[in-house]
């Protein structure tokens, strides 16, 4: 057994997209960093780069990106998505914009490119050592002694770090560490529905439609609700979509993946909910035959550190991602705990400063993890819903008659970077103006919109504008 005491200043254990950007980050400030992750480098083998193939970032996951100056190489490599491009039962189709303008959009982008992207540059400090097929397998926090696995070589190592800070994701070995030795608390969730990514091709090379080499508009997030269950689908910089069906388990009164057993049910079902989904994608059957159903947990955990020793990312919080946040939560983990860092004086009190982190972004990704949850019920049920179509529309006089002032919560979280917990607290002011300006009424005109503006000046500008917004 390799025993060791690390020379780097700060252990990071896994590799992924949070992982990658704090070691950049850190090393950006001059401290060394060394890396444990437990898959092969995704540059040098063709590994699936995680979860989903795509992600849409946002504005604070590209604050920080911007913090180690790779906004703009990101964006590069990204397809805008404007709005909510919904798919009726029928084959109808509606955009619902997201933003005020086009400036405002969400950003599809490839899971490995950027997480490629970040350890390249990490290891391009010259201050990141990144050892792959290494799996943390055990912690002793009282020493910051590690144990981990060699993958290839079914050795142990046990190394010693004066900082560890642990991003290995939502099954995180680190937290299990926590929640053994210190009584840290730990909730998981897990979601009743699961998911499966297919994908849409590219047209065939030389045939261009309407949208190029896309099968349909590729500037949106396409959306197929269906109540209890529905297919979303985000573009790629390829010409092909990653489409994702979200659906319950376990057999019920609804459709269930525990109904989809063969071929014959997979067609009919498609054909039914999805009919204008099914002569785009040739080779569907075959494609859900291979691939697996993903699970998705919600973990909310305190406390996060013990010592110089805490959880970053999803090994702290992970959500599920009907809000298109966790890995954005994650950069924003990143981007508070580099601002403690530039703040703090040198040398620096790791233990001080990571329980101030902690504490810092508890309420905001516990509220972000609610927000998540309650989007779910959003995508897959309520956008196809009048009385959320007409809230929206009351959203869209509300942002001309309050001259910019006024944020939806969607807004709010996608778009600025307030605190999560404060969106969540707005949301829920906006959403009691609304149930009470809306109630009984079919359509806009109907809507007194004067008192919709009295209410939301009273009401939510006020607490807003206390957040800078
Ligand atoms: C279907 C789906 C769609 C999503 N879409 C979005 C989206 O649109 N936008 C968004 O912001 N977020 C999205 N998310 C969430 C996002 O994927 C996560 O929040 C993000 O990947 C978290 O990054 P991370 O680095 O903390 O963890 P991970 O990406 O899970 O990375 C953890 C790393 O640690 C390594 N590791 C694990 N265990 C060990 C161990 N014991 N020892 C060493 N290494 C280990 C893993 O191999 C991995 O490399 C989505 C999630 C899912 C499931």
């Amino acid at each position: 057994m390799l025993e060791r005491i690390s020379s780097a200043d700060v252990a990071v254990v896994g590799a992924g997209p949070v992982g990658s950007l704090l070691a950049l980050a850190l090393a950006q400030r001059g401290m060394t960093v060394e890396v444990f992750e437990r898959r092969h480098d995704m540059r040098k083998h063709a590994i699936a780069a995680g979860r989903s193939i795509n992600l849409a970032v946002s504005t604070r996951g590209l604050a920080g990106l911007k913090l180690v100056g790779l906004e703009q190489a990101v964006l590069d490599q990204t397809v805008p998505m404007y709005g909510r491009f919904l798919h009726a039962q029928d084959g109808a189709t509606r955009l619902l914009r997201y933003g005020r303008d086009d400036s405002e959009h969400i950003s599809s982008m490839s899971r490995g490119g950027l997480n490629q992207l970040l350890m390249t540059e990490a290891e391009a400090t010259g201050r990141v050592k990144l050892h792959f097929r290494q799996r943390l397998q055990s912690v002793d926090l009282s020493k910051q002694a590690m144990t981990f696995h060699d993958e290839d070589e079914g050795t142990l190592q046990h190394v010693t770090a004066p900082v560890i800070l642990g991003t290995d994701g939502s099954a995180s070995a680190l937290r299990t560490a926590l929640v053994a030795q210190t009584g840290a608390q730990v909730s998981e969730a897990l979601l009743s529905a699961g998911y499966k990514e297919l994908t849409m091709p590219a047209l065939p090379a030389g045939q261009h439609g309407e949208h190029g080499h896309f099968a349909m508009y590729p500037k949106a997030l396409h959306i197929w609700p269906r109540g209890r269950f529905m297919l979303i689908a985000l573009a790629n910089p390829d010409g092909t979509f990653t489409c994702t069906l979200f659906l319950p388990h376990a057999a019920g009164p609804d459709p269930s993946f525990a109904d989809l057993t063969d071929d014959a049910a997979v067609l009919a079902f498609f054909t039914r909910w999805f009919g204008d989904f099914v002569p785009l994608v040739p080779d569907l059957l075959a494609q859900f035959r291979q691939a697996p159903v993903g699970h998705m947990v919600t973990v909310k955990t305190w406390p996060w550190t013990a010592g110089p020793v805490a959880l970053c990312g999803d090994a702290a919080h992970a959500i599920v991602p009907f809000f298109g946040q966790g890995m954005n939560a994650g950069f924003e983990d990143v981007t508070a705990l580099m601002a403690l860092l530039d703040c703090a004086p040198k040398p620096y009190d790791w233990s001080a400063l990571l329980a101030e982190f902690a504490a810092l972004r508890k309420p905001n990704t516990d509220a972000i993890a609610d927000l998540a949850v309650e989007n779910f019920v959003e995508m897959r049920d309520k956008v196809a819903d009048p009385t959320f179509l007409l809230h929206r529309a009351v959203e869209a006089e509300l942002d001309k008659r309050l001259a910019g002032t006024y944020r939806s919560r969607y807004q709010l979280v996608t778009f600025t970077r307030v605190p999560y917990r404060v969106a969540l607290e707005a949301g829920a002011i906006q959403l009691q103006v609304l149930t009470e300006v809306c109630a009984g009424k079919q359509s806009l005109d109907e809507v007194d919109l004067a008192r919709a503006e009295a209410l939301m000046r009273a009401q939510l500008l006020p607490y807003l504008a206390r957040y800078g917004v």
